[in-house]
């Protein structure tokens, strides 16, 4: 390929979308991941094995055609089904209309469904096992060891742990932090029963233990992803199988009953870090950070791919549009937002953990449901803002505290029941 006009480091799910929306508009457009096609050799120690996806998502993949493809592949999730410690069930449906449903949808195959598609338009040259290993300090070109590549935008797409940002900070264009939860995350698989699921799979199933807790998503192949959240200090207490056996026997009893060869996946499965990454400038030159290279969160709204999707879908939108200075404007429109969508994870973690299962909680979000069927147009519950809509994060956040502290109001009259 002749000189690029855009670069994107990074073929995970941000890198991959933005290349099909680039090359499908003929913007030549090169593509370095650091590793092998997942295609050919599956998701090596990839992360989360399922997503959830939701209106933000769905909108991006829409403008590169793809949505009726990713939703076929897809389970429908309308609802929260709470598992109690003595096994009762709760039923929480999602948005104020219980029809609507966020999706569990497999990374790998996602993933591979944008390689495919970006490949497929022609303009786009994905090389894999190919790490970046840092941009110049004039911000238009990227390293690849000795060689140097230039383009008049170069993506940082390349997740957490970014290079390309690493190397804004080591030239001096940003600071970041990140603050660990505290909490870290291992996966279990529970397999099909008799050929079909072991729980209901049109929900999503939450197992809140105040200070801790469990989910699992479905999975179209008969089986779902558990996910469990423990303290840092508890998965170091429980290292021993035995010792996280008797723990789940005791909190998790109708998880664990699912998950025949518990200990096998205990000692096999990874312990990942959840924490969330501030980075308070994302451009320099020709570049610019998308997604989690800009704005890690945690997992607990489901929004991390939801927001990269976005964050995408922007930046393409001013592209086309021949917006000049596109990293800097890109920044200024998306910060607010990844503040705001950072900050509401953290707030659903502390709901998903210790609310979930509060009977006053219960009341108030059964009262929030109601004001939203009977005043569509004046009263939005959060979560149908953030999940099931456009609206900016920023927005929703704010329009979401003046709504909870109503809810709290009414409920203090008696009036949520
Ligand atoms: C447990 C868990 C559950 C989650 N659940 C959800 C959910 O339900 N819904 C949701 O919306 N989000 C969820 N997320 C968040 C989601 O996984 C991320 O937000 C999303 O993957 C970000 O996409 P990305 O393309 O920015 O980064 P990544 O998907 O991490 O892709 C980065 C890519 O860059 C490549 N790369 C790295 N360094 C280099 C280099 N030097 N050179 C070249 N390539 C490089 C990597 O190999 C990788 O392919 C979850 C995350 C976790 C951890």
């Amino acid at each position: 390929m002749k000189r690029p006009e855009v670069i994107i480091v990074g073929a995970g799910l941000a890198g991959s979308l933005l290349a099909t929306l680039l090359g499908q508009r003929g913007i030549k457009t090169l593509v370095l991941e650091a590793r092998p096609d997942p295609r050919r050799h599956g998701n090596k120690g990839g992360r989360s094995i399922n997503l959830a996806l939701s209106t933000r998502g769905r909108t991006a993949l829409a403008r590169a055609g793809l949505e009726d493809q990713v939703v076929a592949d897809a389970m429908p999730m309308s609802a929260r089904l709470m598992h109690d410690a003595l096994g009762q069930l709760t039923r929480q449906p999602y948005a104020k209309d219980e029809q609507q449903a966020i999706l569990s949808v497999g990374r790998g195959l996602l993933n591979a469904t944008l390689l495919e598609s970006a490949e497929q338009t022609k303009s786009v040259d994905v090389q894999f096992e190919q790490s970046v290993t840092g941009v110049h300090a004039n911000g238009q070109a990227v390293f690849l060891g000795e060689q140097s590549i230039e383009a008049d935008l170069i993506v940082g797409a390349d997740g957490a742990g970014s290079i390309v940002r690493q190397s804004l900070e080591n030239h001096g264009y940003c600071q970041s932090t990140t603050e660990p939860l505290g909490h870290s995350y291992k996966e279990l698989e529970l397999p099909p029963v008799d050929g079909r699921h072991a729980l209901d799979p049109a929900a999503l199933h939450i197992w809140p233990r105040g200070g801790e807790m469990a989910i699992a998503l479905p999975n179209p192949d008969g089986t779902f992803t558990g996910t469990l959240f423990f303290a840092d200090d508890t998965f170091k207490s429980l290292r021993d199988p035995t010792a996280a056996r008797n723990h789940l026997q005791t909190h998790y009893r109708s998880m664990l009953s699912c998950v025949p060869n518990f200990e096998e996946q205990w000692s096999e499965n990874p312990v990942g870090f959840l924490g969330t990454l501030r980075v308070d400038q994302w451009h320099h030159g020709n570049t610019v950070l998308v997604g989690d290279a800009a704005h890690a969160i945690v997992p607990f709204y489901g929004q991390g791919m939801n927001a990269s999707f976005e964050d995408v879908r922007r930046l393409d939108e001013l592209h086309a549009s021949g917006q000049t200075d596109l990293p800097k404007r890109l920044f200024q429109e998306r910060k607010a937002n990844a503040d705001a969508i950072a900050e509401m994870a953290l707030m659903n973690f502390i709901e998903m953990r210790d609310h979930v299962g509060d009977p006053m909680f219960l009341k108030r979000k059964a009262l929030e449901r109601r004001l939203g069927r009977w005043m569509p147009g004046l009263f939005t519950p959060l979560y149908d803002r953030v999940s099931f809509s456009n609206q900016s994060y920023a927005d929703a956040l704010r329009r979401g505290r003046r709504q909870d502290q109503l809810l709290r109001g009414l409920q203090r009259l008696g009036l949520a029941r």
